[in-house]
């Protein structure tokens, strides 16, 4: 039996409580395997194939985008095309770190990480420190973190994550999010935002659409259209002119919880 008292905690920049958390070892990068390359040669074994298959993953260059297979035993790799240095190493971050990473690997910056980079791209991420700086992943930011977030986040996929508290001075810019916890700030999605049950967010969002769970909770101003956001614009500093909705069409304020659908 625990204390109730000793499971939340108020967190500074709104007064609200929450329950601070301890590191769940279990919690994992999530990771989209990549497809083999289709001219995978066919007179291997069927195993062997298989094997490959796990061993293997299909990156992109940074520069020229031309993709090639590589080993998952590999820590660089150079493009074929236009001689690209490509860095595959995954960074755990566990303290303070400013220099910049350009990755086909993940990026874990743990609880005692604080991460000030300016330019951070990478595969997956699993952000659990203090993040300052840029961070751009080619998949998954998973959240798991507490505080104020004053670092740029971009990403094909967000989740913010059950017991996450977090604050974006930033505006996050993703392909979908999911919000499993508590967050303010504001969002630029391609396509859905969930807030999921006992999610909350607050916070403007612009998204094709927006889903809150029974249970969840958002308030904000919803702008339901376009964005078209590549993702060489993901990590510029202007804000992208891009939502392709003429004005007319804006604000369906919502200031009030959104009915669950
Ligand atoms: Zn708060
Ligand atoms: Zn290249």
């Amino acid at each position: 039996m625990e204390y109730a008292a000793a499971k939340s905690s108020i967190c500074r920049q709104c007064g609200r409580s929450f329950s601070p958390f301890a590191p769940k070892p279990g919690l994992k990068l999530r990771t989209k395997e990549e497809a083999p390359a289709p001219e995978s040669p066919s007179f291997l074994g069927r195993f062997e194939d298989f094997w490959k298959r796990q061993r293997s993953a299909i990156i992109e260059c940074f520069e020229c985008k031309r993709k090639q297979q590589v080993s998952g035993a590999a820590t660089s790799t150079i493009c074929p095309a236009c001689s690209t240095h490509i860095d595959l190493r995954d960074y755990k971050i566990t303290s303070g770190f400013s220099r910049s990473i350009r990755t086909r690997g993940d990026v874990h910056l743990t609880s005692k990480g604080d991460l000030a980079s300016s330019s951070i791209v990478c595969r997956s991420a699993l952000i659990e420190g203090r993040l300052r700086g840029n961070l751009h992943c080619d998949d998954t930011a998973t959240i798991n973190f507490s505080g104020k977030i004053p670092g740029r986040i971009s990403a094909r996929h967000v989740i913010v994550e059950r017991k996450a508290h977090i604050h974006c001075f930033r505006r996050i810019r993703a392909g979908s999010i999911e919000i499993k916890g508590t967050m303010s700030g504001e969002i630029l999605a391609q396509t859905i935002v969930t807030v999921h049950k006992k999610g909350s967010l607050e916070g403007d969002v612009t998204a094709r659409a927006i889903t809150v769970e029974k249970g969840g909770m958002f308030s904000g101003q919803l702008v339901i259209g376009q964005v078209s956001i590549t993702q060489g614009e993901l990590l510029e500093d202007q804000e992208p002119a891009v939502i392709s909705i003429p004005e007319s069409h804006f604000p369906e304020t919502a200031r009030r919880p959104l009915p669950a659908t």
